[in-house]
């Protein structure tokens, strides 16, 4: 601990990286710095301790599927591969029948926990569509959480609807929803939104949602997809808005960064993107968010799906704790072809094991269900 102690006090960011240790987490204006620091390894050491100190050698991950119900999508991201627009010959939208073959196949086969349903922006779609998968899951599969819809999957029901984002959610909670992935939160500032999803809500809109969703007692993930046309300074910003929603509602379980992938979407054929920001990169961000999130945000998860198993390996050192989900039938990431999008429960326990830790598989709210 000596030499670290040494490496860490002639760092230009010492200062913030003994906070850290004695359990003062950075002050906003230190995120630039840490953004700006070349020292990934050493703030991934003091990420790496809060973690254990927290954790110990336990690495949790969920049993779950992604259900992405609709591709068919008005929004037109210029970072997404997936969508199709109304009408197109490769559109779907999943009818009730499929969503349940669907999840009783997962839960018969891999005894799922959850199931993450996410997808296009469909105006056919009304809130009815919702409610009766919803409590259609939750009636005849209790053990599997419904964890699903995005803030501006939100909003678009709402706009379907002519009602407000509350009542929407209001509503959804009743029929089973039981807590909200972070998505659509891409990076909070409206200048990067403009760029690359213009016709999606825009910043201030996320924050709402996601507070309207907290007051009425849903949980959430807060995500961050880096790696694009923002600026240090947008992270920060992003950074900076969870942060203060946090102190206020205490509804985000966890945080995820990941990075875009740039394969197949508009934005690399436009050339404003030509390839992913890569695994050091993650590492560094995985070790911020630790840093910045201590004793704020409980879990942080070291997002393999764009990154892969042994990045995820390595980011479990680096301040995450949750490995993530198994994310069978996922179709998003999928449409990039980057890499390939199931794992299965035994691959990430032996994956955890590897880096000698102990598995802990976990349900929706982060609870343990059974120890490897
Ligand atoms: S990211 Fe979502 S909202 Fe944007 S185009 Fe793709 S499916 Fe539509």
């Amino acid at each position: 601990m000596s030499q670290i102690t040494e490496q860490i006090h002639s760092s230009e960011i010492s200062d913030i990286l003994e906070n850290s240790l004695s359990g003062q987490p950075p002050a906003e204006n230190d995120y630039i710095r840490l953004l700006e620091s070349d020292d990934s390894y050493l703030i991934g050491m003091v990420a790496g301790y809060l973690t254990r100190k927290q954790f110990g050698n336990k690495a949790s991950f969920v049993n779950n599927i992604i259900l992405n119900y609709t591709n068919v999508c008005i929004t037109d991201c210029k970072f997404c591969a997936f969508y199709r627009p109304p009408g197109h010959e490769e559109s779907y939208t999943l009818t009730l029948e499929e969503i349940e073959s669907r999840v009783k196949t997962s839960w018969d086969m891999f005894k799922i926990r959850q199931v993450l349903i996410q997808g296009g922006h469909n105006p056919d779609l009304g809130i009815e569509y919702y409610e009766n998968s919803f409590r259609m899951i939750r009636k005849k599969f209790p053990d599997v959480g419904v964890h699903g819809l995005s803030t501006s999957e939100v909003d678009t029901i709402a706009k379907v609807e002519k009602s407000s984002t509350k009542e929407i959610l209001s509503r959804l909670k009743d029929s089973g929803l039981q807590s909200l992935p972070g998505a659509g939160a891409e990076i909070l500032t409206d200048n990067v939104k403009q760029i690359i999803s213009p016709k999606k809500i825009m910043s201030d809109d996320w924050v709402r949602i996601m507070k309207e969703a907290h007051a009425i007692g849903i949980p959430s993930s807060a995500t961050m997809m880096y790696g694009h046309v923002e600026t240090n300074h947008d992270i920060s910003e992003h950074f900076k808005k969870i942060v203060e929603l946090q102190k206020i509602t205490n509804g985000f379980m966890a945080f995820i960064p990941w990075s875009f992938e740039p394969n197949n979407t508009l934005m690399q054929k436009e050339g404003t993107v030509n390839f992913g920001a890569g695994g050091s990169e993650l590492l560094k961000m995985i070790a911020i968010s630790r840093l910045i999130f201590d004793g704020l945000i409980p879990h942080i998860q070291s997002s393999w799906l764009t990154n892969g198993v042994g990045m995820a390996q390595l980011a479990l050192q680096y301040g995450a704790d949750d490995f993530g989900g198994t994310l069978i039938g996922e179709e998003v990431v999928s449409c990039t072809g980057s890499r390939s999008t199931e794992l299965t429960d035994k691959k990430i326990i032996d994956a955890i094991h590897q880096i000698g830790f102990d598995a802990v598989e976990r349900d929706n709210f982060y609870e343990t269900v059974s120890i490897h």
